[in-house]
């Protein structure tokens, strides 16, 4: 590759903020919620012009149970609170009714999962209209593209939008970008997903006038994991790391080509109640990128006690196994004011596949915000400070 230089030159000053949530997806969401709710004034950047990452614009509207799948509810606090928002308006799929009804038993729990499907714009609208109230600042259409560091901290971000290019100075930053942007950006360790992506074409249409989804490429099976799960259809055989932009657009335009493909295989063509109704507006990726943490879950650690956990998460592929998240998980040595949410905390490949869907994305988040508005050093903060503030907010942290 060549490179050129770039001249110094002066850039405003945004603005300065105790905690920034870099990305606004699922995990970004719950970061910022919680940075708010213990007084931190909160910026969240966001590249696109909604909220939700993969869940809204990516089109990924199952929000994954938050119950063992034996009757037990396993996540708690933000990850139950953003499940019922995403349905709050009478849209949804799968209604947990047996979870919402105070009075329900152990059999009717056992007989549905708590999980929903939501639609997306209405949860990208009620997120936002959440974050607005409790004083989030949503900065859109802006990318973190730089970060300057002194003494392992963070001290600026650098960003660009249609402004042009200014600078942000943080205290503590989490980095919800779903790729450990910042994390890689400050140049701490980070480790790459060894298999890379498959090519995933998830779409809404209507068929027949029924409003639907369309999962095509539908998840992947790591190689060392017994899984019983029918295999998936691969749409192709090329991998993709998700972190980098050519490559990233050639995959966005071979997942449309997937979707006109589906689309017309039916023979029916375009015609009233048979449409195309929504494609994803952002690459549906599902690991590209982590920092190396203080530590690495795996999924051997089902059911083992953490005395630094921060929440508890479900394993969405089988009843059963629980987990609770380390704090170390979401942080690393390299820097001390940085923190990873959602599906870029530091996990193995195999634990990766559970960490990355929805219901853990915000139990990650919740803990990360709370932890970046009460300090900007995680090595130093006194967890059972941290973890009575996750308790009051309602957060259950040991099995
Ligand atoms: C095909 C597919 C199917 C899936 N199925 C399910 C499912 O059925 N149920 C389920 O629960 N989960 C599912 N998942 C996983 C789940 O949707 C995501 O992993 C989860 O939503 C990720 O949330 P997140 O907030 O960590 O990251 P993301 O949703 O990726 O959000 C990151 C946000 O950060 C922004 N961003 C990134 N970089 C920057 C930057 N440098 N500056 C500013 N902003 C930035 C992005 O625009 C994005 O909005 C699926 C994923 C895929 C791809």
């Amino acid at each position: 590759m060549k490179f050129i230089e770039e001249k110094a030159k002066q850039i405003p000053l945004y603005g300065e903020y105790d905690v920034v949530v870099v990305g606004g997806g699922i995990a970004g969401i719950a970061a910022a919620l919680a940075a708010t709710r213990h007084g931190a004034k909160t910026l969240l950047v966001e590249k696109q012009f909604a909220l939700g990452g993969l869940a809204t614009l990516g089109l990924v509207t199952i929000y994954l149970p938050i119950c063992d799948g034996c009757g037990r509810q396993v996540s708690f606090g933000i990850a139950e609170e953003l499940l019922k928002l995403s349905i709050a308006k009478g849209w949804e799929g799968r209604y947990p009714e047996a979870w919402l009804r105070e009075d329900s038993t152990l059999e009717e729990k056992l007989k549905q999962r708590y999980m929903v499907e939501f639609n997306a714009q209405m949860f990208m609208i009620l997120a936002e209209q959440q974050l607005l109230r409790e004083n989030v600042e949503i900065l859109y259409g802006t990318s973190v593209c730089a970060a300057e560091t002194e003494d392992k901290k963070v001290h600026t971000l650098f960003i660009e939008n249609k402004s042009g290019r200014s600078a942000i100075r943080v205290k503590s930053v989490v980095d919800a970008s779903g790729d450990a942007d910042v994390f890689a950006l400050a140049g701490a360790k980070t480790v790459n997903f060894s298999k890379g992506n498959i090519l995933a074409a998830w779409y809404y249409g209507t068929e027949d006038g029924k409003y639907m989804i369309h999962p095509i490429g539908c998840c992947d099976v790591p190689d060392n994991e017994k899984d019983e799960r029918k295999g998936p259809e691969l749409l192709s055989n090329r991998r993709f790391t998700g972190l980098d932009g050519k490559e990233l657009s050639e995959m966005v335009e071979m997942s449309h080509a997937q979707v006109l493909n589906h689309f017309t295989a039916g023979g029916k063509g375009i015609c009233e109640g048979h449409m195309i109704t929504t494609i994803a507006t952002i690459p549906q990726v599902r690991m590209t990128r982590r920092p190396e943490g203080k530590f690495t879950l795996d999924v051997t650690d089902d059911h083992k006690y953490f005395e630094d956990s921060v929440g508890l998460i479900s394993n969405w592929k089988k009843p059963g196994p629980i987990y609770e998240v380390p704090f170390g998980s979401l942080y690393g040595q390299d820097l001390k004011n940085v923190i990873a949410a959602g599906r870029c905390i530091s996990n193995t490949d195999n634990m990766w596949d559970v960490t990355r869907v929805i219901p853990c994305c915000s139990v990650t988040g919740q803990a990360a915000g709370t932890a970046a508005a009460m300090s900007d050093d995680f090595d130093a903060l006194d967890v059972k400070k941290l973890q009575n503030a996750l308790e009051k907010d309602g957060v259950v942290l040991h099995i």
